[in-house]
């Protein structure tokens, strides 16, 4: 993302801002030249009156359509061209008093600092400035005394006069470059936003936005987890960045915030705090923010989370910087919620709509993972495949619906009986396959075993809510890398061994626990 490509006013933007100017020196100057045809005026005053207007008619159209862009493409020439004017501006100083225009100079000086001022920067203004008030005492010298009061007025009135203009003029323009840089903020900030389709993709853009625009020594980002709790995934302090965690949203200003959902400003935390009833708590270092600002992740009318910033010194931000907060996070909202979407969409394509089971196609792209990591760690990966015994009967007798149902309660069965960290995959039909990561044969036989007494235990009823048994389940068992390296032998294996139990009367696994356990061969 760049910000800030533009620190300085274009062109045209230079040449409306002096156009005014160059029309009144131009007002001024034709004045100078019909006084000058006034027959009664002395032939020295007429001289100099017709070379001052019409010298600076040429000159103050040579320095707008010329001198000023050049010097935009040559920054260097921004020095030539101050000392330039100081130099003009001195000699009309010291054609002054042979002129009935007495303030003259001072029309050119306010005309050229101003125009400087626009177009160069504070420098070029004070050299402009510094060569007219050194020639000014040099000319009027021999009228002034050190001793008499009216000499410092009339000494420092150039200068203060110039100052004024210039500063005056500089803090517009820094209004002027604070406001396109926001713009240019959001406008990125959009632009990339939309594109964005990645929680943490948004959540890095949104980082970026105010560390560019804002001057924060704390900000974080806090999605909504329940009612009462932020996850932060973002959380910079002081320099640093904090890894993601929970944090209890009561008695805290982001509680606050997300209770009234309302943005809150505070230029005086402790004060303000006080003030809103919320007890203070710190959360990063143990230093005490005195600014903070916070505003809502909000999205068709749904809280989603927080952007918070805050500053160690009081009063650190201004209404225009919680504009700006406000504004990102209102993009940001929208590209979370469509982030959130996508990811959902994401989710729904790996499951199968009916049980909420992987589907074949993700199941075996997880199962391939989960063996190489297996494979590197040397642990047990072990597979159960399972099949619902006659289910084609069952369908039959109770009809479609029930023997969806019961695909849908097998599939919460085994969920029951698994770690968050197993997988249940839809193998097809009324076929399903269990990862167990970390698991060896035993263990795979103990969950097998479970999830077949839940099965048996199953009470199920038909349309007229009488009771009806609950199909048994099959099930065959295979452990990588003991058997096999390869997923697809794994497969395969305990596919043969489904069969094996299928064969030896269902609601049976095979292998028995005595092939994993000798210990349990001797006792048996
Ligand atoms: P076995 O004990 O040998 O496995 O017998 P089975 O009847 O279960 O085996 P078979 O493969 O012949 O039949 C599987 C049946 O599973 C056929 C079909 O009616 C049923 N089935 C497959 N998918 C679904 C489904 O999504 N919903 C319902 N209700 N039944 C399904
Ligand atoms: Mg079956
Ligand atoms: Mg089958």
């Amino acid at each position: 993302m760049k910000f800030l490509s533009r620190l300085f006013l274009t062109k045209d933007e230079k040449r409306r801002l002096t156009t005014p100017i160059l029309l009144v020196v131009i007002a001024v100057l034709v004045s100078i030249l019909i006084h000058s045809l006034n027959p009664f005026v002395p032939p020295i005053e007429k001289k100099i009156s017709l070379g001052i207007s019409i010298g600076g008619i040429l000159y103050s159209l040579l320095h707008y359509f010329v001198l000023i862009p050049f010097s935009n493409e040559h920054r260097s020439f921004h020095w030539l061209l101050a000392l330039i004017n100081g130099i003009l501006i001195s000699i009309a100083l010291g054609l002054e008093p042979f002129t009935s225009l007495r303030s003259l100079s001072l029309i050119f000086t306010i005309a050229s600092i101003t125009t400087t001022s626009i177009v160069s920067s504070r420098r070029y203004s004070y050299f402009l400035l510094g060569i007219v008030s050194a020639s000014r005492i040099v000319f009027e010298n021999p009228v002034w005394s050190v001793w008499d009061p009216g000499f410092w007025l009339e000494a420092t009135s150039y200068p203060i006069i110039g100052i004024l203009i210039t500063e005056s003029i500089l803090i517009l323009k820094n209004t002027i470059y604070s406001q396109i840089r926001r713009m240019e903020i959001l406008n990125n900030v959009a632009q990339s936003l939309a594109s964005s389709l990645e929680i943490h993709q948004v959540i890095a853009l949104l980082s970026s936005a105010i560390q560019n625009s804002l001057d924060a020594d704390t900000y974080y980002v806090g999605l909504l987890e329940g009612d009462n709790k932020i996850r932060l995934d973002l959380f910079y302090d002081d320099g640093e960045f904090f890894p993601p965690r929970g944090v209890p949203l009561e008695n805290t200003m982001a509680g606050w915030v997300i209770e009234n959902r309302s943005p809150l400003f505070l230029n005086n935390v402790l004060h303000d705090t006080k003030q809103l009833g919320i007890p203070f708590t710190i959360i990063g270092k143990q230093k005490i923010s005195k600014s903070w600002m916070g505003t809502l992740l909000e999205a068709n009318g749904e809280v989603l989370g927080i952007v918070a910033v805050a500053s160690y010194e009081t009063s650190a931000f201004n209404y225009a910087d919680f504009e700006l907060i406000q504004n990102v996070a209102q993009q940001a909202s929208m590209a979370i919620d469509n982030a959130y979407h996508h990811a959902e969409v994401e989710k729904q394509s790996t499951l199968d709509s009916l049980t909420g089971a992987l589907n074949h196609g993700h199941f075996l792209k997880s199962l391939a993972s989960e063996a190489d990591s297996a494979r590197m760690s040397g642990t047990n990966l072990s597979l159960i495949m399972l099949d619902i015994d006659h289910f084609k009967l069952y369908n039959d007798n109770y009809g479609h619906l029930i023997g969806d149902q019961v695909l849908f309660l097998l599939t919460e069965i085994i969920q029951k009986h698994i770690k968050s960290t197993d997988l249940v995959g839809r193998w097809g039909g009324e076929e399903f396959v269990i990862a167990l990561p970390n698991t060896n044969g035993v263990q795979a036989f103990g969950v097998a075993q479970r999830i077949q007494v839940s099965m048996n235990a199953l009470t199920l009823t038909d349309r007229e809510d009488n009771p009806i048994p609950a199909p048994s389940v099959s099930q065959g068992i295979a452990v990588l890398p003991k058997e096999t390296t390869s997923i697809y032998t794994l497969i395969d294996l305990a596919d043969q061994r489904l069969y094996i139990a299928k064969e030896r009367g269902r609601n049976q696994i095979d292998p028995l626990l005595s092939h994993w356990d000798k210990k349990i061969l001797i006792t048996e």
